[in-house]
């Protein structure tokens, strides 16, 4: 068979061709530099309209300095898991700065936000409990709850009265329930009711998961969802991210202290996967740090979303359910997304189109994701380009 090693894999070919066939690959795989509100993409420059570097920390010095230090002082790899030799004073210190920036009596620390959900979730609850999971959950969610064995039932989108109906079915069929959804939805960029939610799982004894990944640094003063509706203290199980408004990488995980500890005694993702350098550890507690102080760090984001989005209403455009930085441009419709984002990027804005099977046939659409680093010419030249592009696929 020429080229290739066997032919056992022969299969997995034919659905990769499929797959391109249907224009269901991803195209947009370009090479970047350093991540900022303006990038230089393949040697062109752009306003970065899809970047989750919400609060501008990616490349921020005092990360980079916190993180250099961090090397010098320990090394560059850990050596080991978190469990066995990996774990050092600054962790645990980035364990509490967790704890005090999610107002919970203890934090945690993940290699990632997908391994946080896929490892917690699968130990939380198990055979013979239920999760009611709202429908647009994020993958690592859907990941982590198959992994749990435990059943799920899916309720619509936001909707109270859809999850109180599935409460009732669900609550006295099943020992341990849990109510589970996004804070922020990534891409609408709408935002989960945490005070009504809370409310209803309390009536049928539910436990409550957020994960607050598009919220924290965002909503709250930055706090996030919890703080956001004052509801942190009662929601169960807070998980967030270091990789989007905070600039890092790294998932977390707040709560009681016995549920912190329950977790790292059995989340696998955590017990069997290598702790992630020192560097990151100490980058991660410094932009804890910052996001805490610097609450007019979160407002410049507010008020760069806030223009962007009537601007781009007032032009015509359909900015759908928006509440957040998360700022969609309806298209609805696969080739004309894609042939706007193309369009967006010959004139120098990087924005990612969003299609089938990402999100449903007919709600297609371009997601914009704005930064507190964008400056007021940074958002003009985005928009003039989107009035020009817009006009010419008769979008607006
Ligand atoms: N949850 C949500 C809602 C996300 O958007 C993401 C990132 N795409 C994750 C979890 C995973 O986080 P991480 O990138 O830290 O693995």
């Amino acid at each position: 068979m020429g080229d290739i090693m066997t032919e056992k894999t022969l299969h997995l070919k034919k659905m990769l061709e499929d797959m391109k066939a249907r224009g269901e690959t991803w195209e947009l795989l370009r090479l970047f530099g350093p991540s900022g509100p303006r990038v230089v993409v393949e040697g062109k420059h752009a306003v970065m309209l899809a970047s989750n570097n919400y609060l501008d920390l990616a490349n921020d010095p005092r990360l980079k300095e916190a993180a250099k230090e961090a090397i010098e002082k320990y090394g560059w790899g850990a050596g080991s898991d978190w469990s066995i030799a990996g774990y050092t004073d600054l962790q645990e210190k980035l364990h509490k700065k967790i704890a005090e920036f999610k107002e919970t009596p203890a934090g945690l620390a993940f290699q990632t936000g997908f391994a946080t959900n896929a490892g917690t979730l699968a130990k939380i609850v198990g055979k013979g409990d239920v999760v009611v999971s709202d429908e647009l959950n994020h993958g690592s969610i859907i990941d982590g709850i198959r992994l749990s064995r435990a059943d799920k039932v899916i309720y619509k989108h936001l909707d109270m009265g859809d999850l109180e109906d599935k409460l009732r079915q669900v609550h006295d069929k099943y020992e341990h329930i849990l109510v589970v959804t996004d804070g922020v939805f990534s891409m609408d960029g709408d935002i989960a009711p945490m005070d009504e939610i809370v409310k209803i799982a309390d009536e049928y004894g539910a436990m409550t998961y957020v994960d607050d990944s598009h919220g924290e640094g965002v909503l709250g003063e930055g706090r996030g969802i919890g703080h956001h509706f004052g509801v942190q203290k009662k929601i169960d199980f807070q998980m967030g991210t270091f990789s989007k408004a905070l600039g890092s990488m790294g998932g977390m995980i707040a709560g009681e202290e016995y549920v912190i500890e329950y977790i790292y005694n059995t989340a696998r993702t955590w017990l069997l996967s290598a702790a992630y350098p020192p560097a990151v550890t100490a980058a991660n507690i410094k932009s804890l740090e910052i996001v805490m102080q610097e609450k007019d760090r979160v407002q410049r984001l507010w008020d760069n979303r806030n223009y962007f989005k009537k601007e781009l209403e007032s032009m015509g455009f359909d900015t759908w359910k928006s509440q957040t930085p998360i700022v969609p441009v309806m298209v609805r419709d696969s080739k004309k997304a894609k042939e706007l984002a193309h369009k967006l990027f010959d004139a120098g804005v990087f924005a990612l189109p969003i299609v089938f099977p990402m999100v449903p046939r007919g709600l297609e659409r371009i997601r914009n994701q704005i930064s507190a680093g964008h400056t007021k010419e940074d958002l003009d030249y985005a928009l003039n380009a989107y009035e020009k592009a817009g006009k010419e696929l008769g979008l607006i």
